[in-house]
């Protein structure tokens, strides 16, 4: 078993069927989170004897392991990660002046499928662990030699179809034992997993949600994304909206622009239509070409033009910068294409 997807109470109790003192839990995190340490031996303050049962039992600290990366110019680094079955993920380092985001992944594979998506297209082998996701954004930290500010759950897989793995990873994010990174520094990017978000908003965790809308009519949207079958746009949108009335945190709506797919004025009317009158702010994000997809980039003028109209319309929105492509670890572009 790893340590590192445990909270403080079920470390806790298990220190305590070893036999050993409460607070021994405590120090154990302190070495995991604060220090970035993995090997029980290391332990200093442990006693050497339950250092060993530790390792006796089984028990290791880490769950995913370091398998290769690649990094661009501008700082952005690819991560593939090895997990304990042979398993593969990727996570993405994006640094800028204030801010160190950490994009990590929620599931192998994918089950959504959407047509515009590498993950999607790979197919869905299982869920990530709590300690699988965690590790991710610990392990680069720890390779960056920096305190990571910023997560986001837009790596490979759903998030909100692995809510229990998901939530609790977050929480160890947030913990003051854990990562301590600030709740309103974590955001959760869902294809529109309509029940989850209704509990996710009922968590009373300060969290930003991020929806990918990517259409505005149910037809296009279902055929982008195929969860819209399940739970269509009127009901993801008003999913959406309780979530920013009951946490009064801005949701951000995900739009990728695809020539002549869901770029024209149509769609643009609709869009804002769809955005006004409510706490949210609309991201338009430039496609990232994945090998044999089907689609192309919106020019830069529609982007802007989308844009202009929004603001116009005094709806928030931004043009996506994006980091990473050069290595495909922009988003959408994941699927370990990283070898050792
Ligand atoms: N499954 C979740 C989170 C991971 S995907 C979700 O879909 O929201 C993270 C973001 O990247 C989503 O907004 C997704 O729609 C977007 N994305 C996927 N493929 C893309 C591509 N080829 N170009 C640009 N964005 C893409
Ligand atoms: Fe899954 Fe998100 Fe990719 Fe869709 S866009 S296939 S939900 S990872």
């Amino acid at each position: 078993m790893q340590i590192i997807g445990l909270n403080r109470e079920e470390l806790e109790d298990l220190v305590l069927e070893l036999g050993e003192p409460r607070y021994r839990a405590r120090q154990i995190l302190d070495w995991v989170y604060k220090k970035g340490v993995d090997d029980f031996g290391q332990m200093s303050n442990l006693p050497v004897l339950f250092q060993q049962r530790l390792q006796a039992q089984g028990l290791v600290v880490s769950a995913v392991t370091p398998a290769g990366a690649a990094e661009t110019a501008d700082g952005t680094k690819k991560y593939l990660f090895r997990l304990s079955d042979g398993c593969g993920v990727e996570a993405v380092y994006i640094p800028e002046q204030k801010r160190k985001t950490v994009c990590f992944s929620t599931q192998v594979g994918c089950p959504v499928g959407c047509s515009f998506c590498a993950t999607g297209r790979q197919g869905f082998e299982r869920n990530l662990t709590a300690g699988e996701i965690v590790d991710q954004v610990r392990k680069i930290g720890l390779e960056k030699k920096t305190r990571i500010t910023h997560a986001v759950a837009m790596g490979q897989g759903e998030p909100l179809a692995n809510y229990a793995a998901t939530l609790k990873a977050l929480r160890l994010l947030n913990a003051d034992y854990g990562l301590q990174m600030a709740a309103r520094h974590l955001t959760v990017s869902t294809s529109g997993v309509v029940p989850a978000i209704y509990r996710l908003a009922d968590e009373q965790l300060q969290i930003n949600l991020a929806l990918s809308l990517h259409a505005t009519s149910d037809q296009l949207r279902s055929a982008l994304i195929p969860l819209n079958r399940t739970y269509p746009l009127a009901q993801v949108i008003r999913a959406c909206r309780d979530y920013a009335a009951k946490t009064n945190r801005r949701v951000t709506l995900e739009y990728i622009m695809l020539d002549g797919v869901n770029d024209g004025e149509d769609d643009l009317a609709r869009l804002a239509e769809l955005a006004m009158g409510w706490l949210c702010h609309v991201n338009l994000i430039p496609y990232n070409p994945v090998p044999g997809g089907a689609y192309r980039p919106s020019p830069p003028q529609t982007c802007q033009r989308f844009l202009g109209y929004l603001q116009e319309r005094w709806v928030a929105a931004s043009i996506r910068q994006e980091r990473g492509a050069e290595v495909n670890a922009a988003c959408g572009q994941l699927r370990q294409q990283l070898k050792l």
